[in-house]
């Protein structure tokens, strides 16, 4: 079996041509005007003579984010999303990586896009969808292409300050969401509400579930994420029976108890949710209000494919209690290893370690880090196999289902954004007043900490570092120390600061 993405896509865009497949504030597209507008796309990349080359994707996030990502599988190239509100510095970096061969954008954007560090070529998306789609070169292009090509690169925080953009394959898309689509039995009659940013791997399970099976994605406009009744009211007036959100998003929604103002129970069939713990003190307000939804608890790093593990809610808990990430996935294995690259006896806690068919192949143009966290597995020291190391601590339960508990480094999620403090640190440090500083996350207040010991403002430091750090990794308080506390090995010493919090 030929496997690229997109035959997915002609598949269903011959069973249900006219169909909706995306929609957003603007607009909607039916997989028949998908499949064209992306192989238009893709002609043009083609015939660029890009194979196997990496395209950014610089555009609002909307329909068309998803035609460019299809045009660019299609002729066997692959994407790359970047945030049109990222800060150009960040964005510098990620180019510096990626080095793409093309960008796709609009004539607006591409005057923004001009101030960056790229010099190559630009297809602007209003003009590549009016061109002729080139059936014979796009299978040209596929016919060279095979199922362990990159399909993408996201890239998540790195601890240096260098973005890591974790590789993606086809074959790794379609095992997961062959996974996601049996387990949760998906059909065309379903309709999924996206929360997720494209350059966020949540969203890959809206994106290819619905090309995989004819269902609707509609991308729900991000204001009403701060606006709970107003954000029920669009699920229940588009019908969405699906979503799959962070838990930030969830737990706003419950908070505010939304439920009573919308009633959801004759439409909401599936709340599925990764990305970061969900408590299940609002789990349960979800619960009790929508008592007859699925909910399922996904747990994975960006490297294995959005998730690789689950756990179907099926009991009850009460509020203080963790609500476990399950059971790997299909063609998913899961090793808690202890310090001695054990595995764990009892309840022992160890860290999850993860290998599979949905593995990333590395960090994009970065040997070194992907050494670091892509590993021989040590209980096999006969073949070479790679096992990821997740830097999360987890333990089993007495089902045999996972536990979360936490991380063993510095990567924290604020908000449903995965954040290595230390990219918050050396963007803090190249300010010229700053000696010393330190990030900490205050997990009850929510908020990222920065320590440092000079008497400067939030607001000033803010101001210095948005052009460097995306406006979710500002810190939310700033503490002005005498003198920084340093440890036996000359460190800063961060759990003396953490009294501090
Ligand atoms: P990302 O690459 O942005 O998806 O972030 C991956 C990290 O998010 C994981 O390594 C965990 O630390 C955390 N994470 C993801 N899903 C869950 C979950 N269901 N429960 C707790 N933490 C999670």
């Amino acid at each position: 079996m030929k496997a690229n993405v997109t035959w997915w896509l002609d598949q269903t865009a011959e069973r249900l041509p006219d169909k909706t497949a995306f929609a957003d504030e603007h607009k909607e597209i039916t997989f028949r005007r998908l499949r064209e507008q992306a192989m238009a796309l893709g002609t043009q990349m083609a015939k660029r003579g890009l194979f196997k080359k990496p395209v950014v994707i610089y555009l609002e996030k909307g329909v068309d984010v998803l035609v460019s990502f299809m045009g660019a599988a299609y002729s066997c190239n692959f994407y790359s999303p970047i945030d049109i509100d990222m800060p150009v510095n960040r964005v510098n970096k990620i180019l510096e990586v990626l080095k793409p061969s093309l960008v796709v954008t609009t004539a607006g954007l591409r005057s923004v896009f001009a101030e960056y560090a790229y010099e190559g070529e630009y297809l602007l998306f209003e003009e590549a969808v009016l061109s002729e789609a080139d059936e014979a070169c796009i299978e040209d292009a596929r016919s060279r292409g095979i199922d362990t090509d990159l399909l993408y690169v996201l890239f998540t925080s790195g601890s240096t300050g260098v973005p890591k953009g974790v590789t993606i394959n086809h074959r790794s898309v379609i095992d997961y969401i062959d996974w996601v689509t049996e387990t949760f039995e998906i059909t065309q009659q379903d309709s999924f509400g996206n929360q997720a940013p494209f350059y966020f791997d949540n969203s890959i399970l809206d994106i290819y579930s619905t090309i995989k099976t004819g269902a609707t994605t509609y991308i729900i406009p991000k204001n009403l994420f701060a606006q709970p009744v107003p954000l029920l009211e669009y699920l229940l007036e588009k019908k969405i029976n699906t979503i799959f959100w962070v838990p930030s998003a969830l737990i706003v929604v419950a908070k505010l108890k939304a439920f009573r103002n919308v009633d959801l129970s004759s439409t909401l069939k599936r709340v599925l949710f990764c990305g970061e713990v969900m408590p299940n003190k609002q789990l349960n307000t979800w619960r009790k209000f929508l008592p007859d939804v699925l909910y399922a608890n996904l747990y994975g790093p960006t490297e294995i494919t959005d998730a690789c593990t689950c756990y179907i809610v099926d009991r009850e808990f009460a509020d203080d209690e963790p609500l476990p990430i399950g059971i790997p996935m299909a063609n998913t294995d899961i090793l808690v290893l202890n310090d001695r690259n054990e595995p764990v006896s009892g309840d022992e806690i160890g860290e999850l370690c993860v290998r599979g068919t949905s593995l990333s192949m590395g960090y994009y143009n970065n040997p070194d880090k992907t050494r670091e966290a892509f590993v021989q597995n040590p209980l096999n020291p006969y073949v070479p196999e790679t096992i990821y190391r997740t830097g999360d601590l987890v333990r089993y339960n007495a089902y045999g289902e996972i536990i979360y508990l936490s991380r063993k480094d510095f990567q924290i999620k604020h908000m449903g954004h995965r954040i290595e403090l230390g990219e918050i640190e050396t963007a803090v440090s190249s300010l010229e007043e700053i000696t010393l500083c330190c990030c900490l996350y205050d997990e009850k207040r929510q908020k990222i900490v920065l320590f440092i010991e000079e008497q400067l403002e939030k607001a000033y430091i803010n101001e210095k570092i948005s052009g460097l750090v995306p406006e979710y990794m500002l810190p939310g308080k700033v503490v002005t120390m005498e003198q920084m506390p340093i440890n036996a090995n000359g460190k800063i010493d961060r759990v003396k600061l953490k009294e501090f919090l």
